[in-house]
């Protein structure tokens, strides 16, 4: 097993969109491990493959953090095939650290992926499950919860601090979602 190093704030591979995995090799399988690994001694739920510095479709989450029963899933090539109701929860983000922000998703999703083994998985999920799996699949499409805050946050301690401790970060993600939470794309 192998410790990765995760990348944050201004690493352009953040930004990148993330290709689609076309064979489960053992390579692929290592990075799992790996990734549950690193994401673990982070003491995260959750981390997608650009986190890493692998621009792959291949997110891994465990929001079974009580540190007895661990849940470690690794989903491959995920998508979001539906979408229900809406709700505002805080997140967090180990590319971002030291910032946390309340953002709106859809509460409910039904996810598509393949497992390590190759099977495709239908699953519907909710609540915390359901929030992370969406913030994870963001990360494969260059976008970053930051993306989404609004005025309000950036006008509260918290953007302040993030202004005067990165500045260039905070010019880069400010003001990237439109009122209707779409985040603006970005140029590749
Ligand atoms: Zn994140």
């Amino acid at each position: 097993m192998t410790i990765l190093a995760v990348r944050t704030f201004n690493d352009p591979i953040l930004r990148k969109k993330a290709q689609k995995i076309a064979a489960i090799t053992p390579h692929i399988k290592k990075l799992a491990q790996d990734m549950l690994e690193t994401m673990y001694l982070s003491k995260g739920i959750g981390l997608a493959g650009p986190q890493v510095g692998i621009s792959e479709s291949i997110i891994t989450i465990d929001i079974s953090q009580d540190g007895e029963s661990l849940n470690p899933m690794p989903l491959i090539n995920p998508e979001i095939i539906k979408t229900r109701g809406q709700c505002e929860y805080e997140e967090g983000c180990l590319s971002v650290p030291g910032f946390r922000g309340s953002i709106v998703r859809p509460e409910q999703i039904t996810v598509r992926y393949s497992t390590l083994e190759g099977e495709v998985m239908t699953l519907p999920v909710k609540g915390l499950l359901a929030r992370v799996i969406q913030h994870e699949m963001d990360h494969l499409n260059g976008i970053l919860f930051t993306d989404f805050l609004d005025q309000n946050w950036w006008d509260s301690e918290e953007g302040k601090q993030m202004e005067l401790d990165h500045p260039k970060f905070m010019r880069e993600t400010q003001y990237r979602v439109e009122k209707n939470k779409q985040p603006i794309t970005q140029s590749k």
